[in-house]
């Protein structure tokens, strides 16, 4: 029975079947250090040699041994990484803690591990914003940048920024929280609602750096509006930190309260703008390196000169690239970048077939989650919502049928499935933010022109 197996022997057994999966050089490399730490019955910790190993597991593999270790358990379970007496890689790991603590915290990630200031790339549109993030998030409500206020058009990484924020805070035992304003504007609504709004208002203060994303959805709101000056008067007040973003600066969002809105430009305001064409190629070039893609240098210029929306849909254009070479099974080339891009309008036939898993990927990426997330039993609103979106999506652009959808997503029922694609086909249509999206996650899977734009 599991119950009798030390953390130490249920990881070798892993090992033993991670083994056979991946091949021998990257196993030595990312798996022959490793050791089973602890198990709570949920989360099971493993001990890495360094920030390093732990954030590239993280990152690469952490849903290949989610899945063996939920067989092996036979439960859902998650993986944490934890540095075993390492050496701390992360210039950032410093202060008051080791760089011992796991990658991810808690039940569900707290920050998207994808989303730090090593992997975002720096250039001149983004130069203030990143450095004014790296200095606040060093040293929360210490900096004169109190409120920091990022705003950018959509997909130019203020989420990006906000969870890099987050990793390095955390590192350092701050107590900080992530919230959507939407989010905000729920929790509020149900506190309201349960009689529970000291509660809420004392979660929120008691905060060392509160981090509020996509702040214009508090425009027309306003009661919600209201509730959100105290909130952050209660931090602003006690030297806590607040960092927001927003799509347009803040003079320009309407409908807030005055004095919201005096408050939100008494600290530093900072724009990210479009990258020029020389970032964009260095965010091309990062990207397929991580993805271990092998791109030239004139491709890479060639994708960059053609997509100069925002960086999620040059992201997307590269993985669409790299898929319709494989489709077509040929070598990537300058004109094969542009016969790719030019299906992304519809004008050619040829279509690089989005598989599941590709779906899966995106979608899990947006809402911060993982594909174990997805398959469990899990009913919170995320990530129910999360799971929704995915069989809506992979209806849409598969031909999966609803049992093999259903089988993808945790063994749902195709009954289950019938009924989350044909709410969302409707809550799609009456919710612009959650069209947003679905918008950004075709962005993702490099088909940004299949719905209109979000407005
Ligand atoms: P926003 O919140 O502004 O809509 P996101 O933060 O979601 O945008 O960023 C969109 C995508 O672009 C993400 O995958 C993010 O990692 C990537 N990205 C944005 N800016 C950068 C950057 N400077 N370097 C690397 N990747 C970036
Ligand atoms: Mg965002």
């Amino acid at each position: 029975m599991t119950q009798d197996r030390t953390p130490l022997n249920i990881w070798n057994s892993v090992l033993g079947e991670l083994e056979l999966q991946i091949n021998k050089p990257n196993y030595r490399t990312w798996f022959e250090k490793t050791r089973g730490l602890r198990f709570d019955g949920d989360c099971f910790v493993v001990g890495v040699p360094s920030a390093f190993v732990a954030e590239y597991l993280n990152q690469n593999q952490r849903s290949l041994i989610e899945n063996v270790l939920s067989r092996i358990l036979h439960k859902d379970v998650k993986a944490q990484f934890q540095v075993d007496g390492g050496e701390p890689t992360c210039p950032w790991a410093s202060r008051t803690t080791s760089d011992s603590g796991p990658v991810q915290q808690g039940r569900l990630p707290l920050f998207n591990a994808r989303y730090t200031f090593d992997s975002f790339v720096a250039g001149p549109c983004n130069q203030l914003a990143r450095a004014a993030a790296i200095g606040v998030a060093q040293s929360p409500g210490q900096t004169s940048y109190n409120p920091l206020v990022i705003y950018g058009g959509h997909g130019l990484g203020k989420t990006h920024l906000l969870h890099a924020m987050g990793h390095v805070a955390l590192k350092q035992n701050y107590e900080v929280l992530y919230v959507s304003a939407e989010q905000f504007c729920n929790e509020l609504i149900t506190a309201l609602r349960e009689r529970k709004s000291e509660e809420f208002r004392s979660k929120y203060r008691s905060l060392d750096m509160l981090l509020v994303d996509d702040i214009q959805f508090f425009s027309g709101k306003e009661q919600t509006g209201e509730n959100f000056y105290h909130t952050f008067n209660d931090l602003h007040n006690a030297n806590h930190q607040i960092v927001m973003t927003s799509d347009r600066p803040p003079r320009s969002i309407p409908n807030i309260p005055e004095r919201l809105r005096s408050r939100l430009e008494g600290g530093l305001v900072t724009s990210l703008d479009l990258p020029d064409i020389e970032t964009r190629m260095d965010i091309l070039r990062a990207k397929a390196e991580r993805e271990g893609v092998e791109v030239s240098q004139d491709i890479l210029e060639k994708i960059a000169s053609e997509i100069q929306e925002n960086i999620r849909a040059l992201e997307g254009s590269l993985n669409r690239v790299v898929a319709y070479a494989k489709l077509v099974r040929a070598m990537l080339t300058p004109e094969l970048v542009v016969k790719a891009l030019k299906d992304i309008d519809g004008t050619e036939t040829l279509t690089p077939q989005l598989t599941a898993g590709m779906i899966i990927e995106a979608v899990v990426n947006t809402f911060h989650l993982t594909p174990t997330d997805l398959r469990s039993r899990k009913r919170d609103e995320a990530t129910s919502l999360a799971r929704q979106v995915a069989v809506y999506i992979i209806r849409q652009e598969t031909e999966f049928s609803l049992a093999e959808i259903g089988n993808v997503l945790g063994g749902r029922s195709p009954a289950t499935i019938t009924h989350a694609y044909q709410k969302m086909s409707q809550d799609v249509n009456n919710s612009p933010q959650l069209r947003r999206k679905v918008f950004e996650i075709y962005e993702k899977l490099g088909c940004m022109k299949k719905l209109p734009p979000p407005q």
